[in-house]
This record gives C-alpha cells, structure tokens and sequence, in this order.
C-alpha cells in the first residue's frame, strides 16, 4: 500500500475596495461603463508619474495584522514587467523582496482539532485592466480596473487535502469581510485563486513537480481542481512517471486541467526597483493606529459570543461564520433579549432555509427586527412553537409581519384551562379504547390522544398545559 501525501499552497488575490487607485485620483469602483475611471496613469501614458494612496496601505496592513503577519518596516515597491494587452506600460507595479506582510497563519477548524496554515507573506500590487472576449472574435479592453489596488496573499504547503483548502478560503473570506477591506466576491473578480499543487511518495520520497492552476472563479472549481490534479499526480507517480512543472487552466465544464503553458521562472519577470515611487517609512505608531482601528475578527467574536451569550463553542462557531449572520444575531438576541432563543431560532430555522435556497441572509425576506417580533409571541407563550414555524415560513414568502399573520389567522395559543378543558373531556369520551390503551402502559396512545387535541384547536393549543391536563384527567378517569 503506497502513502501518498498533497501539498497545496494558494495564491489569493483581493482587490481592495479602496475610495480610489492605488496610484492616481480615478474611482475605484466596479461595474461602470468601459474607460470612464481612467487618466494618463493608470492607462500607463508615457511620463504620468504614480502616487502610492494612503488606504491601500492601510488596508494591507490591516489584513497582515489580521493574519498575524509581521509588517515591513518600510514600503518598497519593484516593476514585473511582462507582456500583457491591458498591461499598457509593459510593467506592473508590485513587490518583489520586500513584500509588506511577512510570515503569519490563519487557523482552521478540522474534526481533530485547529489547524494553522502557514502564509508565506502578503504583497500589495496594482490590478491590470480587463479583457473582454465577444463572441465576434474580438477583444475589447476595459481600463477601469487597471490600478486598482490588490493584495495577494501566499500560503506555505501546509493544505494537504481540498477540505482544508475550502476552509481556508471560507475562513479568509470571512475574515477579510469582517475586516472591510474587500467585498471579496469571486463572481465580480475581487477574490481570484490560484493552486499550486504536487504529490509526495513518502515511501519511496520522490515528489511530483508543481503545477500552477491560474484563475480559480468558485471555491467548488478550487476543490475540483485539486481533486482532479491530485489523481494526475498519483497517476503519474503509479507510472514511475513525473509531471511537469507548468501552469495549467481548469475548465469547468469538464472537470478537467489543461496545459497553458510551462511554468515561467522569477526571473523571467525581469524585477527592478521602481524608482517613480520613493521607499516610504512605516511608523510604528501609524500600525498602532491601525490595530486600534479594526473591528472585531470572527475568532475573537465567537470568544465573545461563548462569554456574554453563554453559548457553546460549536453554536458560537456557527453563528460567527459569517459577518452578516453574527450581526443579526447580535441585534436579534438585543431585541429579544434572550441569547438562547435566538440562538435555536437562526441556527435553525434561518439557516436551514438559507441552505434549502441557496441564498445569502441579504437576499432573505427577513429583518432581525421582523423575527424579533415573532419570537416575542413565542416567550410570551402566545403562540407555540409549532406554530410559530409555520408563521415564520409564510414570513419569508409573503414579507408579511408576524402580527399580521397571526391576527389574520386567528392562532393565538389557547392557554385558557377552561377552554381545553372542553376540548380533551370530548376527545377523552370519543377514544376510549386510547385511554384504556393508555392505562395499560401504551405511552403512544397520549402521542395520539395530543394529536387529537391539536386537530381539534387547529394546532393552537398550548402542548405542555393540554399534556398536563391530559394526563391529570385520564388518572381521575
Ligand atoms: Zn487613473
């Protein structure tokens, strides 16, 4: 039996949603008409001269204090030059040896326990401009982004399966979202993946060579295409072959990788100093400014949510997935003012129909407000919980308020003694033979004799005061 082990590293990209370019007065915004954000710099006209922008600094260096990243002491940015047609001054401004954000880990939840991948270091560069492909053949070329302000984050190969990648961009994502530095949103290009992967044969230590799979658009591709290269590797292996050191694309349509091109080496890029940008000095208190400046970080937040909330590590976990979910946890549990409830509520109810449908809490008929209003009625002991389930269903389909619907439909639990007093003395002569059954140690026949009750009140009838009653009057029976 061989053992095989995957080492994946990812390059990721973010475009920082930054007021401005990195390097000149043009918006920084997506989805504006083709050229309309654009000026002699960032369309790279002969002797336009960049200025670095004071907020994409600032929010690199957030993100490398977020990551746990030591930060440069100074800024030095260095020309890649390459070919490109939306590269139009023939370089782009990056960094080379010095990059902004140096070491660092993010941690990951696995079944045995947290796991720290390790991030190599984390780079600012300007984005290029953007190509769009027509079905006519032709290429348009969009400048808007060009300029526009990245950093490119690099793990060490410490991912050794597609799960772990998965949740490494899920917690990233995450992470980044709460910091607020990018909308990371991978259908709109502000988050893009790269995979560097190869395959070790620990028995005989021999190591495949890595391939580079260039432009992941999903994190479904991301694990498909690890999937399917860590079987090309194996293979490879099993063949006493090897595979090549090249940069492949996936294609989504089939599931598969294909070869783009063999792998350029650093200094194909030909790295120089950029001279049009002076080194600029990083204070130490400017990043202690920084760090005072950032907001709440889903880690320390599920630590918070454990003390002031009195939740479990699990139920803390999932409510902090996601920064819109832990806000309408929050302002719901503040409405409320019960943690639990709410807690059973969104983790509940409100995810599952997030997963049935596939959609992003913003994209749910639902305010915390609006849910606020309902769990009242069930504290409250108004309406029960079955109930209120069905309440909270026609909620999200219709957008109506929770009072509205149930006034409209009359279902008020009925907690009145005398009420249900009526109802189970004739459900208790119309089922004897469930009352004998019942006597004589059947606990199912109470199940049926309840189901009974609720037929009869329409679902309305409070079930712990009409079990008790129940009970209560079969033994005076
Ligand atoms: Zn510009």
């Amino acid at each position: 039996m061989m053992s095989y082990k995957t080492l994946v590293g990812l390059e990721i990209h973010v475009e920082l949603m930054t007021e401005r370019k990195m390097f000149c007065n043009c918006k920084n915004e997506f989805g504006a008409m083709p050229n309309t954000n654009v000026c002699p710099v960032c369309l790279g006209l002969p002797g336009a001269l960049p200025v670095m922008d004071k907020e994409a600094v600032e929010y690199a260096i957030m993100a490398g204090l977020a990551f746990n990243c030591e930060i440069e002491k100074t800024i030095i940015m260095d020309r890649k030059s390459y070919f490109y047609p939306d590269l139009t001054k023939g370089y782009q401004i990056s960094q080379s040896d010095f990059p902004l954000c140096k070491g660092g880990f993010l941690e990951i939840d696995l079944d045995e326990g947290p796991k720290k991948i390790r991030l190599e270091r984390i780079h600012i560069e300007e984005d290029t401009g953007k190509q769009i492909h027509t079905e006519n053949g032709t290429t348009l070329l969009d400048f808007n982004r060009s300029g526009v302000p990245l950093i490119e984050i690099v793990t060490k190969p410490d991912i050794n399966s597609s799960e772990e990648a998965r949740l490494f961009l899920e917690k990233l994502k995450n992470t980044i979202k709460y910091l607020g530095v990018s909308d990371v949103k991978m259908e709109e290009g502000s988050l893009r993946c790269d995979v560097n992967i190869n395959v070790i044969d620990e028995e005989r230590n021999i190591r495949t060579n890595i391939s580079e799979i260039k432009n992941l658009n999903s994190f479904k591709s991301v694990v498909k295409a690890i999937e399917y290269e860590q079987k090309r590797h194996i293979e490879a292996l099993e063949n006493g072959s090897n595979t090549d050191k090249e940069t492949r694309r996936f294609n989504e349509l089939t599931g598969e990788t294909i070869l783009m091109r063999k792998k350029f080496q650093a200094s194909d890029y030909r790295y120089q100093f950029e001279a049009d940008l002076t080194p600029i000095e990083i204070k130490e208190e400017w990043i202690n400014e920084i760090r005072t400046a950032m907001p709440e970080l889903p880690d320390q937040k599920k630590r918070r949510f454990m003390k002031d909330y009195k939740l479990n590590e699990y139920d803390a976990s999932i409510l902090t997935q996601s920064k819109e979910l832990s806000f309408f946890y929050e302002e719901l549990t503040d409405l409320v003012n019960d943690a639990k409830l709410a807690a059973n509520w969104v983790m509940t109810d409100v995810l599952r129909r997030l997963k049935e449908e596939d959609k992003e809490l913003s994209q749910l008929n639902l305010t915390p407000k609006a849910l606020a209003e309902l769990l009242d009625y069930v504290k409250s002991g108004k309406v029960n919980n079955n109930t209120a389930k069905k309440v909270l269903r026609e909620m999200l389909e219709t957008g109506e308020s929770a009072k509205n619907i149930i006034d409209k439909q009359g279902l008020i639990q009925i907690n009145d003694e005398e009420e249900l007093s009526r109802v189970i003395d004739e459900v208790i002569k119309d089922n004897q033979q469930s009352v004998e059954d019942f006597k004589n140690g059947k606990d199912r026949a109470l199940g049926y004799l309840m189901g009974q009750i609720m037929k009869k009140t329409k679902g309305k009838a409070n079930p712990n005061t009409a079990n008790k009653m129940l009970i209560d009057k079969i033994n005076k029976n």
